[in-house]
């Protein structure tokens, strides 16, 4: 009998603090060693020239499923996943909220065999309901999504019902993730535009604008801080913001900042020409390589902490069946964000150190899946990837797995591969496609009993 299932050879194995070379040992789908030794095994995998990565923590996803399949579903959505190298989702979807524990549970039984891989599930808070905040919690929900904003058809909370709720999470110690734009800035300015009869892309960013967001990452990081309660801010688009962040964080607020590639990569002109394309909010507020260089200093310094890919997908179809105004928001990013991480790296923005404290271990420790999950170490879930630092491509819409059939990084070039994907020791994806029975299992949040 050999000593081990799956022994992982002669690659360099790559965590925060550093790379090195070793071996992986697995048993039972657990890391049960990483190092020197040479145990005999069922299974050996040559790593040879390959970097050995935890497998990625993607903690900001929508996979509409159910609520709007037609759209994206966990089959499609979690294939992308794997094989692009997230071995972990925490999901929500605004069409279909998890409102109560009844909800989480009827979901996580319908996600049964429908995910390559595994996955935690998101309640929606709702204004005037912080009373079942305890009992969510202690359920198993991976955090609470809090709008600040109307927004998908999810009503927003005012500064007095945010308050509400982030009291009613500490008291249980729950983590929240806010959605940040100033309802009465947005509602404003959308009176305006439309009055004056704008159907251009251009309305985006004076729409969803700059003070939007400050105004509300102002509001929110400060009540975090006064609650004492847990959060992440979503998707912050800007140095600005990052900066009210950082400031609350060193005056104790217990507050975890998200960042996207959208904002890094992508610029403010382009909904100019690519209109609902570029649809997504906030959105893009990018002008210079200057803007992007300093956003991955915020990163690469932990000021922004860590990263997701926000993945909220339509087909090209759908992003043409309507107006500006009513064409859903949202980009498909789970297929593109450890590839444009890797990017990052072979283009010295990023260590791959900070790839895996960004995309695995930070997210991994904001919602409590360390230390099964987001590192290679014995104990922790065998989820490993397979990464040729040196593999060039160019992404494609063709190559998409997710419903979406489209990236807005379609014709970039990028440099680093996941070849493989292992979840709990099984190979899940291989050259960017699935492989075998989705095994993907739901993953009970922090608070769960
Ligand atoms: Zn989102």
């Amino acid at each position: 009998m050999p000593d081990v299932d799956l022994l992982v050879t002669g690659g360099t194995v790559v965590s925060p603090s550093g790379r090195r070379p070793a071996n992986v040992l697995v048993r039972d789908g657990r890391v049960v060693g990483v190092g020197p030794d040479r145990p005999s095994a069922t299974e050996v995998v040559d790593a040879s020239g390959l970097l050995v990565l935890p497998g990625a923590v993607d903690t900001h996803v929508h996979l509409m499923d159910p609520g709007a399949p037609d759209r994206e579903d966990f089959p499609s959505g979690t294939a992308a996943a794997a094989a692009s190298g997230v071995t972990t989702i925490l999901e929500h979807t605004h069409g279909r909220p998890v409102r109560t524990p009844e909800d989480l549970r009827a979901k996580a039984d319908y996600l049964r065999q429908r995910s390559f891989v595994d996955f935690g599930l998101a309640a929606h808070a709702w204004p005037g309901e912080s009373s079942s905040v305890p009992e969510l919690w202690e359920a198993g929900v991976a955090f609470f999504k809090v709008f600040t904003c109307t927004t998908h058809g999810v009503p927003g909370h005012d500064a007095h019902a945010l308050r509400t709720h982030l009291r009613a999470s500490a008291q249980v110690d729950a983590v929240s993730l806010l959605h940040c734009e100033d309802e009465s800035l947005t509602e404003g300015a959308e009176a305006l535009l439309r009055a004056e009869g704008r159907l251009d892309g251009g309305v985006l960013p004076e729409w969803r604008s700059l003070d939007a967001e400050l105004v509300a990452v102002a509001v929110a990081s400060l009540l975090v801080r006064r609650t004492g309660a847990r959060a992440t801010v979503a998707h912050v688009s800007n140095a600005e913001s990052a900066g009210y962040l950082a400031a609350e964080r060193a005056r104790g607020a217990r507050l975890a900042a998200e960042g996207c590639p959208q904002y890094f990569l992508l610029r403010e002109e382009e909904v100019l020409d690519h209109g609902a394309l570029r649809k997504f909010t906030p959105p893009a507020r990018g002008r210079t390589d200057d803007d992007e260089a300093e956003l991955w200093r915020l990163l690469r310094n932990g000021t922004l902490t860590h990263m997701s890919s926000d993945h909220a997908p339509s087909t090209l179809e759908q992003k043409a069946d309507g107006d500006i105004w009513s064409v859903h928001f949202g980009l498909p990013g789970l297929d593109s964000t450890m590839a444009v991480l890797l990017d990052a790296a072979a283009r010295g923005h990023l260590a791959y150190e900070d790839v895996v404290r960004v995309y695995c271990e930070a997210p991994a420790k904001t919602y409590g899946l360390w230390p099964r999950k987001g590192v290679l170490a014995p104990g922790a879930d065998a989820d490993l990837l397979l990464v040729d630092p040196r593999a060039r491509r160019t992404l494609r819409n063709d190559d998409v797995l997710s419903k979406a059939g489209w990236t807005p990084f379609d014709g970039r070039e990028v440099t680093g591969r996941v070849l493989r994907t292992y979840l709990r020791g099984s190979l899940v994806a291989a050259d960017g496609r699935p492989v075998g029975e989705r095994r993907g299992t739901f993953l009970p949040g922090a608070g769960a009993r």
